[in-house]
């Protein structure tokens, strides 16, 4: 995605239809700020936010994607185009994010373990060893929990019976048995449980 040529269309067919970047702030209920922040091409609207825009703005999905008019028979092919290229981004990023979380994870119990091998090592007040154990166990479970927010959000689960893809819920994701990031749980297309990969797309 070119974001400077997609915010300067915005701009242009902003001022096409009259409206003022307060006003277009208004009817999206966005800051006017965001709105600066795509004309500028330091962002894209969020996925919720596409299809009200291009309606405000008069164009399709697939003209803000390419940040320009396009013309009847240009219009697969670019639409073909903006599909890979949407892919690939969402692709990348959730492959950053799984990156992520294993960095996170690691670092999390690197500071457990630190933490308790110096509360039973050093010569310390019992006081200090509990408040050691105790830091070392909250930064574990803050990492934890953060694992498994990116767990559940980067990617989805593919049921191995109907093989529909799914987002599971936060709760799925802390409490399922898992093997690595295979995790057992309920197919909400099947309803049957079985062992689910996570795949990214
Ligand atoms: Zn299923």
């Amino acid at each position: 995605m070119e974001l400077e040529k997609i915010g300067k269309f915005i701009k242009e067919m902003r001022k096409e239809k009259k409206l003022t970047q307060i006003e277009l702030a208004q009817k999206l209920e966005v800051s006017e700020k965001t709105i600066s922040k795509w004309e500028c091409g330091n962002g894209f609207p969020d996925t919720t936010l596409v299809l009200p825009l291009c309606k405000e703005l008069g164009v399709s999905a697939n003209e803000l994607l390419c940040g320009e008019k396009i013309s009847g028979n240009e219009y697969k092919e670019k639409a073909e185009e903006n599909i890979i290229a949407l892919n690939l981004d969402i692709e990348r990023k959730t492959k950053f994010l799984l990156t992520l979380e294993i960095v996170l994870g690691l670092f999390s119990t690197i500071i457990l373990v630190a933490a308790v091998l110096s509360a039973g090592l050093a010569l310390l007040p019992v006081w200090a060893r509990i408040v050691l154990i105790v830091f070392g166990f909250v930064c574990f479970m803050f990492g934890v929990h953060f694992c498994l927010v990116i767990e559940k959000d980067a990617g989805f689960y593919e049921c191995q019976h109907c093989h529909n893809k799914h987002v599971p819920t936060l709760k799925q994701t802390y409490f399922a048995m898992h093997f690595g990031r295979t995790r057992y749980m309920k197919c909400p297309k099947c309803k049957k449980s079985s062992w689910q990969k996570k795949v990214v797309k």
